[in-house]
This record gives C-alpha cells, sequence and structure tokens, in this order.
C-alpha cells in the first residue's frame, strides 16, 4: 500500500510545476539568483553551483566571491555576472537585486561567512542553505526560525547531524523520513535530506520522497550541482518544497542520462539537466 505520508512524484507531476518562460519573458521574470559558494580554496564548488543554476533554466546568476573563485566562475561561465567580495567588508559587495539566494557549497565557516549569512538571511528573499551555512545554521539555529521568509535546508546526513544538534548519522541514515519532518518542524522551514533516497519535509506538507536518485550522484561536487539548479527554481518562483521536488527530480535524471556505463564525475551532470528538463517536459 502506498503510505499516505509519502508523496512520489512522477515525471507528469514536475512538468506541471516547472516554470516554463512565457512570450514576455526577460532575464529578470525568469528569475535572477544570488550564489554565495565557493572560497579561495574550494572555487569548484562556486563553478558547479553556477553552472547547476545556468543549466537550470535561470535568468541571471550574480555570483559574488573571493577573486579567484571568481575568475574560475567566469572562465566556465562567461554568462555569469561575478564579482569580487570586498575582503574588508564582503557586505558591503554583496549582489543586490536577485529574487532569491544559494548560500554554502564551500563558503567556510570562518566569521565572514557568518556574517553573509547573517546578512542574507536578514532579507526576506528565499534562501536556500546548502554546506557550510548549514554547519553555521546548526550553531545558530535562531538565524532561521527566525525567518518568515522562504528557506530550504539541504543537508546530507552529516550536515543533518549537525543541525540536529548531534544525533547519530546512522540513525539519520535508518530513519531519513522521520529525521527530515523533525528538522522541517524544529527549524520552521522546508527540509531536503539528501542521500539513498532524497526526502523533502515541510511543516503542514506531506513529505517527498524523489524517485530518480542513484548511486551515480555519490560523487564530490554533486550536491552543489543540486543546490544551484534548485536554486534557479526558486528564483523562477517556485516555493521551496515544490523547487526541492523538482531540484532532486531533474538532478537524478541528469545523472541517468548522462551514465553510458562508466562512472560519472559531479561536472557530467551539467550537460545533461537541460536534456533532463527536456525528458520531464516531454510528459506534459
Ligand atoms: P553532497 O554530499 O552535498 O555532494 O550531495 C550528494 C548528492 O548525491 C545528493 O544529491 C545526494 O542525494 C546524492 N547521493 C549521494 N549518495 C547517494 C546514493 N547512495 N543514492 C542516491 N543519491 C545519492
Ligand atoms: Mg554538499
Amino acid at each position: 500500500l502506498p503510505d499516505p505520508r509519502l508523496e512520489v512524484p512522477q515525471a507528469a507531476d514536475i512538468a506541471a510545476l516547472l516554470p516554463e518562460p512565457g512570450g514576455e519573458a526577460d532575464k529578470y521574470r525568469r528569475g535572477v539568483l544570488g550564489m554565495a559558494a565557493g572560497s579561495q580554496r574550494y572555487r569548484g564548488a562556486a563553478v558547479l553551483a553556477v553552472g547547476g543554476a545556468l543549466r537550470g533554466g535561470v535568468g541571471m546568476v550574480r555570483y559574488a566571491g573571493h577573486r579567484d573563485a571568481v575568475a574560475e566562475v567566469l572562465h566556465h561561465w562567461p554568462e555569469a555576472v561575478a564579482s569580487e567580495l570586498d575582503p574588508v567588508d564582503p557586505l558591503s559587495s554583496l549582489p543586490g537585486r536577485v529574487a532569491a539566494w544559494v548560500i554554502g557549497p564551500g563558503r567556510g565557516l570562518h566569521p565572514m561567512a557568518v556574517l553573509e549569512l547573517e546578512a542574507v538571511l536578514d532579507t526576506t528573499l528565499p534562501v536556500l542553505i546548502d554546506a557550510d551555512a548549514l554547519t553555521l545554521v546548526g550553531r545558530s539555529p535562531d538565524l532561521v526560525r527566525a525567518r518568515t521568509a522562504p528557506t530550504l535546508l539541504t543537508p546530507h546526513s552529516g550536515e543533518m547531524s549537525r543541525l540536529l544538534r548531534g544525533t547519530d548519522r546512522a540513525d539519520i541514515e535508518a530513519n531519513r523520513l522521520e529525521h527530515a519532518v523533525r528538522a522541517a518542524e524544529e527549524y520552521g522551514c522546508t527540509v531536503l535530506l539528501k542521500g539513498s533516497t532524497t526526502v523533502i519535509a515541510e511543516p503542514g506538507r506531506p513529505a517527498v520522497a524523489n524517485p530518480t536518485g542513484t548511486p551515480l550522484l555519490a560523487t564530490a561536487g554533486s550536491g552543489d550541482v543540486l543546490a544551484g539548479l534548485t536554486g534557479a527554481l526558486l528564483s523562477g518562483g517556485l516555493a521551496p518544497r515544490e523547487a526541492a521536488m523538482c531540484g532532486a527530480y531533474i538532478h537524478g535524471l541528469a545523472a541517468r542520462l548522462a551514465y553510458d556505463g562508466a562512472p560519472i564525475s559531479a561536472s557530467a551532470l551539467l550537460p545533461a539537466v537541460p536534456e533532463a528538463i527536456g525528458t520531464v517536459l516531454a510528459a506534459r
């Protein structure tokens, strides 16, 4: 019997949710995404997250980060609008005029990252919080609890363990749905728990299990692509639960489409994302 606590979306359900640009579309209406990912040390996280957003159909990405990460982003994605953060006063140079934010992948845990996270969460914009920013949220849960704007947390089980103050990782793995629901209630927002079966929980709504996941995704950088892709959907106007459903579905499908019998790396997901979106839209 199907579990009534759990929805398992099919391609047609995802197709019905995906925003399709109309004739009146322009890059601003399609969605401008602010991206605070990557650092001097982790430049690849920035490249993968920006790529996930661009391949996911965003109108524009406004990237801000360390000078070296900016150079790397622009080398791979000339279409990104990228600017260097003032190292002394990073908040003064965070991009404005964005419809949503992705924050955290490869960003670090240093004091500047804390200030930046506080500034982004202080807006009334939708925010996707991933990776290092999740660790910071685990230390200061009120940063998220105090928000009324749409908020999406995208932990893997290790990050979830920190969000739930040390809950055993094996316990999270064994009871994924229960822990996602608990975290969503504790933080008062949407939670996408990544892993063998990705589940999405939001207070007051049925939980979702993503059917397209594959262990092909279990490779470094794959989560950064998901963050960018899902952020693109948030900036396009989807609510966090629906952006998470669509992002996870397309991400898994992209891995399956990229697979030709040999292992794939996270970069290989990127060209497969538009193909996955096309496959989904064909189910309309
Ligand atoms: P991250 O750990 O942030 O790089 O994210 C890893 C990505 O790979 C997430 O989208 C996970 O859901 C996915 N993933 C990791 N392991 C598995 C697995 N065994 N089966 C399916 N998806 C996985
Ligand atoms: Mg990650």
